[in-house]
């Protein structure tokens, strides 16, 4: 279907619906109707919409200093940087806008980990059904065929495996000896909510250690409190070489940041790689910012309550449900696959339950609530997927 109306590229295809107000997890549209957001903008929005810390900290920066340019010392970036690193237990940060951004700069960590190693035809192990954005480089790495369609040549340097598979890894090893580093979501988000096992972590960072590659976390979407620990590979107790991070770093405000430790935190020199809007005075005021809310109103550990008790009421809510073939998810990440695709759902959740949910992988129905939730619109959002579900089966 194309919007002959509209001067907008037609890259998306979009609800019929504007929002231009929202509170928390509610939205509002112009006529005054309120939705319950269960996706947060695809995990992004964690503190809720229009938080006032937040807001705060956009008008006062707004007020002083956007952007000057990384020529100089910046010092919210500097700050930023500390704060991430220290959560995270990394060494260093480098500042970009986005998700795939931040992934283009981890992905140039391990070219150079390649040159210093002497290694030729550099490649990075990628995941079946992983997902790490859509610019050239960043879709050759995304397991999705139908995302590459039509984009080809990709990239090279890539070698593909099964997910949460460490037989596949040894193998992959075994054939392709110029393996560098892994870049590896802890949950694959777009790839159905798939977590994977503590064990598989443990072994993947075991095999970077033997082989010498670098253990490149993509926690774009895990990470920030999302899945119940500041970051995804904290539940395995591993510490991966790189960390990726965007979405809800910001809130809703443009950011990236790709963190390492080791000698990846020195690969990059002056002049090696730069963004003109990366680590701008607003960005990393407002990621420090998101910070001190989450550790003070202890958000990740409020993910993993509230994911527990939305799990537990979708289980008790669709138990023995003809179309649901499995309830999963870590933290407020959460996934219904279906036995049949459900793209339609979106669209019905919006019209029929005021509720904003995604569909990933063509059947998985997934929920990504704001961290921020009260029990009540937990449990309300249980509700609205129980009764959306009911209404699908007729
Ligand atoms: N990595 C992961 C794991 C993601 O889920 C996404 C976005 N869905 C990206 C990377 C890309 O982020 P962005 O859209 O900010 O480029």
């Amino acid at each position: 279907m194309t919007d002959t109306s509209s001067h907008l590229m037609q890259a998306y295809a979009r609800q019929p619906v504007a929002f231009v107000r929202g509170s928390g997890a509610s939205l509002w549209d112009a006529d005054g109707v309120e939705y319950l957001d269960a996706m947060a903008g695809v995990a992004v929005t964690s503190l809720g919409h229009a938080h006032p810390d937040i807001a705060a900290a956009i008008a006062e920066q707004a007020g002083l200093l956007l952007h000057t340019s990384n020529l100089f010392r910046i010092d919210w970036q500097e700050r930023l940087g500390e704060r991430l690193c220290a959560l995270a237990g990394m060494e260093r940060a480098f500042f970009c806008n986005s998700g795939a951004e931040a992934n283009e700069a981890a992905l140039k960590l391990a070219r150079l980990h390649a040159r210093r190693a002497r290694v030729a035809q550099p490649q990075v192990l990628v995941m079946d059904n992983g997902f790490h954005g859509r610019t050239l480089a960043t879709l050759a790495a995304t397991g999705n065929p139908a995302a590459q369609r039509g984009f080809e040549p990709l990239m090279p340097g890539f070698v593909r495996v099964p997910y949460d598979d460490i037989g596949a890894v040894r193998r992959a090893a075994a054939e392709a000896p110029d393996i560098v580093a892994v870049l590896v979501e802890t949950v694959q988000g777009e790839g159905g909510v798939r977590a994977a096992g503590a064990a598989y972590l443990r072994e993947l960072r075991a095999l970077c250690d033997r082989h010498g590659w670098l253990l490149m976390a993509d926690e774009v979407q895990t990470g920030m409190g999302r899945t119940g620990a500041w970051f995804g590979y904290r539940h395995a107790g591993v510490v991966p070489d790189v960390v990726t991070l965007a979405k809800g770093l910001g809130n809703g405000f443009p950011i990236g940041a790709c963190l390492a430790r080791g000698p990846a935190a020195a690969l990059f020199s002056p002049g090696g790689h730069g963004s003109t809007f990366g680590g701008n005075p607003l960005a990393c005021r407002v990621g420090c910012a998101v910070i001190d809310v989450m550790a003070r109103e202890q958000l990740p550990q409020r993910a993993a309550v509230l994911g527990r008790r939305l799990l537990a009421a979708l289980r008790a809510a669709l138990h023995g449900h003809p179309d649901v073939l499995a309830i999963r998810g870590q933290g407020l990440m959460i996934g219904i696959e279906l036995d049949h695709p459900c793209a339609g759902l979106v669209g019905r959740a919006l019209e029929q339950q005021r509720l904003l949910i995604t569909v990933t992988r063509g059947n998985t129905l997934r929920l990504l609530p704001p961290l921020i939730c009260s029990e009540a619109q937990i449990d309300d959002i249980a509700a609205r997927v129980a009764r959306l579900l009911d209404i699908d089966q007729t």
